[in-house]
């Protein structure tokens, strides 16, 4: 297994941060030529997602939805923290993501880019990414 830890600064309080390159440059330094990447974010109010990064408006509009589905401030946790919404979001989507590669570069679709999702930014955080055989 090889293993890497970045750490990325998230700038606003909700935001898709594009990891697509990043991840593609480490597998090269792996020097692996093809296994499963398995990412991981140790974050309650952040997540990864795979998706389309070509038009911001997706982007955008994911977003909305989001916070359509899960309106900032009428949670219990806000009483004591205020991020209920920014949890919730966390929680449906999930912290990981395992994507195959194969001649040293990952398998994603055209489309398809691995993105961050921050909720309760900014601030630092951390993208451990694993290799495996
Ligand atoms: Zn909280």
């Amino acid at each position: 297994m090889f293993q890497k830890i970045i750490k990325v600064n998230s700038g606003q309080r909700k935001e898709l941060i594009d990891l697509t390159e990043e991840i593609g440059k480490i597998i090269k330094e792996s020097k692996m030529r093809e296994g499963i990447c398995y990412l991981f974010v140790p974050h309650t109010t952040a997540a990864l997602i795979i998706n389309e990064n070509a038009d911001p408006n997706i982007n955008a509009d994911f977003l909305n939805c989001l916070s359509k589905l899960i309106p900032k401030g009428k949670w219990l946790h806000d009483m004591i923290d205020n991020n209920a919404d920014s949890h919730l979001k966390s929680i449906l989507l999930g912290p990981s993501q395992l994507i195959p590669f194969k001649e040293g570069k990952l398998q994603l679709g055209r489309w398809q880019a691995i993105l961050l999702a921050e909720f309760d930014g900014p601030r630092e955080r951390q993208i451990i990414i694993n290799l495996l055989k």
